[in-house]
């Protein structure tokens, strides 16, 4: 029996039912909400473990309700946005949400994104309290020592490509966008920042990823930014 309750706020009610229908095919537990405000309350009076998030809504702008539920929670927020507003998506990633889906998606799409976030839920808060190691598949990071190593062998990573792994792997799971990467790491976020770390991006990925069959720890989404993925 699945335990988890999502909080799905979908005005459209084709979607709505579809979602609605996949949760309930899986045992989740769930709520709906047809707006802003409703979701709002959901969220305050229930405490759901994830939240579908619909951008547009009849009542205010989803990233507001991003916004609202931020200033106390940090249940996860899965953001669902039509394929034209892709600077939506981008918005409501720097807004607080965790990651998101496309309209039209599949339902496999939508259970695939829901288990990512549960795996995160389970796993991810005991390793964000023991600071001092990191650990995922193949991959460690000393943080005390400032080394990272894959499979046993220290990575040699310039200051910046390990910066950018920690940054990473503190959001395992998470989908960064460009915007929060490159303010992180450089302090700023400029049209050339972006250029460079598609570069930064690229060879620590070659790094990580030696030949062809090692795992894929970290995932690029285009025009919006990267992950790293939790391994099994
Ligand atoms: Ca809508």
């Amino acid at each position: 029996m699945n335990k988890t309750l999502i909080l799905v706020v979908e005005d459209d009610r084709t979607v709505q039912n579809l979602m609605i229908t996949t949760l309930k095919a899986h045992d989740y537990r769930y709520l709906t909400a047809m707006n802003g405000e409703t979701a709002i309350l959901e969220a305050s009076s229930h405490n759901p473990d994830i939240i579908l998030l619909d951008l547009g809504l009849p009542d205010m702008d989803g990233i507001e309700v991003i916004r609202k539920i931020r200033t106390w929670s940090n249940v996860p927020i899965i953001v669902i946005s039509a394929r034209s507003e892709d600077m939506d998506k981008v918005d409501a990633l720097d807004a607080g949400a965790d990651d998101y889906l496309t309209k039209p998606f599949s339902v496999e799409e939508l259970l695939a994104r829901l288990r990512v976030t549960e795996r995160r839920l389970a796993t991810g808060q005991g390793e964000q309290v023991n600071a001092s190691t990191f650990v995922n598949g193949k991959l460690r990071i000393d943080y005390v020592a400032g080394c990272a190593y894959l499979e046993e062998q220290e990575l040699h990573l310039t200051p910046i490509e390990y910066k950018l792994l920690c940054l990473l792997a503190k959001n395992v799971g998470k989908v960064l966008t460009h915007t929060f990467i490159t303010q992180n790491i450089w302090g700023h976020s400029w049209e050339n920042d972006v250029a460079s770390l598609r570069v930064f991006m690229a060879t620590l990925r070659r790094r990580l990823e030696k030949n062809s069959d090692s795992a894929q720890y970290i995932q690029t989404h285009v025009g919006v930014g990267y992950r790293m993925v939790k391994m099994e």
